[in-house]
Formats: structure tokens, sequence, C-alpha cells
């Protein structure tokens, strides 16, 4: 009889969690139906099957191999000329022509896009921001699957930004739309020395995936083990635009950081 009443007290508690949680995956889907991207999605699919070399990935820095030693060769013009509001990013576009090389593939510098938070961790650490500067290398044969190689940029709360200054209050207010930027108003140099990205010891590098869908598994990941500052309102202004749009961390299996 007692163990009967303790079953429902149990029976009980466990339904008015369940309703719970419900309502609270209901309060985070409405707020942001709109964006893909939403968090609460990205934690409800289960992503099965996508494969042993997913992205991103909790990099640990105390366990790094020494670099592999090859080149990463910037044939780089910084030639920006546009910034859009896609709704689950805000992306920057690189014009044709600037180029990036490593292992004797050339890929195509294409766009520079944000994620708040930073969707790569180091040593378990979520920074608030994360850059991704995207080179896809597009095959001869249109059916085979291009090559990407990306750069990642760690953001932390410090000193305002004269990077995210130059393009902050050009970006459009309406989803999917773009402005068109004039070449040399936004300038990549003003974030990075071109010497630091031209040399491997300067990042965490591991293959793996696009961290969207298709989440395709051809990428050369380039993490940049220096951490840039921006101010706590420059990066709540893209926050604000992008809402939480970091995929969390994948398994890294046989794969090693270098
Ligand atoms: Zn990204």
């Amino acid at each position: 009889m007692h163990n009967n009443v303790i079953s429902l007290v149990f029976l009980f508690l466990s339904l008015l969690l369940i309703s719970c949680t419900n309502l609270t995956h209901d309060t985070n889907s409405t707020q942001n139906s709109n964006s893909p991207h939403n968090s609460a999605e990205l934690y409800l699919q289960p992503e099965m099957g996508h494969g042993h070399m997913q992205s991103p990935i909790n990099i640990r820095s105390f366990k790094e191999k020494e670099s592999n030693g090859h080149q990463i060769t910037l044939n780089y013009k910084d030639k920006i000329n546009a910034v859009e509001n896609l709704g689950s990013t805000v992306q920057l576009d690189f014009e044709a022509g600037s180029t990036i090389s490593y292992e004797e593939v050339k890929y195509e510098l294409k766009q520079m896009h944000f994620h708040t938070p930073s969707e790569h961790l180091v040593d378990g650490i979520t920074f608030p921001m994360e850059m991704h500067i995207v080179a896809k290398n597009s095959p001869v044969n249109k059916n085979a699957i291009p090559k990407y190689l990306v750069i990642g940029i760690l953001f932390k709360e410090g000193l305002n930004n004269k990077f995210l200054d130059e393009f902050l209050n050009k970006i459009p207010k309406n989803e999917h739309t773009l402005t068109n930027l004039e070449v040399g108003t936004v300038r990549l140099d003003d974030l990075l020395y071109r010497n630091d990205l031209n040399d491997v010891k300067n990042f965490y590098h591991y293959p793996g995936s696009l961290t969207t869908p298709p989440y395709t598994q051809t990428v050369q990941w380039f993490i940049f083990k220096h951490v840039i500052e921006a101010s706590p309102e420059q990066i709540k202004t893209i926050n604000a635009i992008e809402g939480n749009n970091a995929r969390h961390i994948q398994g890294i299996f046989s794969r090693s950081v270098d």
C-alpha cells in the first residue's frame, strides 16, 4: 500500500516535469520560429548519420600535437564588397579573386560570417563570438563534393574592435537583404595581420565538417589561437540579429588536432 502511494507521487511528479519541459521548448520555438538555427531546434535534432568527422569540436590545447609544417599561402586582396543579414547569421562577402592554398589545394575566399556564441570550444571554454572565413575549392567535375577551408576567429569581451565598427551600422535591418559596400571601407587587415594568417603554427588545425546543413565532411579547419577582443555592445549587436546560432560540439573520434 505504502509503495503504491510512493509510485503515484513519483508518477505525478514525472508528468509535471515532462509538461514543464515541453512548455520551455514551446516558448523557445515561438520566440525564434523563423530562424532555422535556433538553439532549441539544434539540440532537439538527433543529427545521427552525419559521420565521424563533424564540427565544431572542443579543442584540447594541452593535447595539441606539433604542427605538421605544411604551409598555408594567402593570395588575398582585401576586397569586401557586401554585408548581408541572412537572419541566421551576419555575412560579409569577398569580391572574387582571393585565394588561400593548403597542401597544394587552392581555395577561393567566399565570405565571412558570425556565430554567437562560439561554435568551437577551447579546453571546454565557450567564447561569446566566432567568425568563420570560408574558402571553397569547386571541383572541375560538377558532381564531385567541393572542399572547404574555414578559418575560425574567436572573440572575447574587451576593447572596441575597429574592424567590426566598419560595418556594424551597415547591416541591413531586414532579413535576406544585402548592403553593397565600397571596397576598402571594411578591411580584414584591420582585424588580422596577414603574416599571422600565413603561419600554420598560429592555428589549431583539424579535419571536420560544415556546421550547418548539409554538414559536408570536407573541411580543413584552422582555428586562430589568438583570441581577439570586441566590446560587449558589438557582440550584442550581432547576436540581436542572428540569435544563438552555434551548433553544439561533436565527437572527435579518431581525429587529432595539430
Ligand atoms: Zn560558420
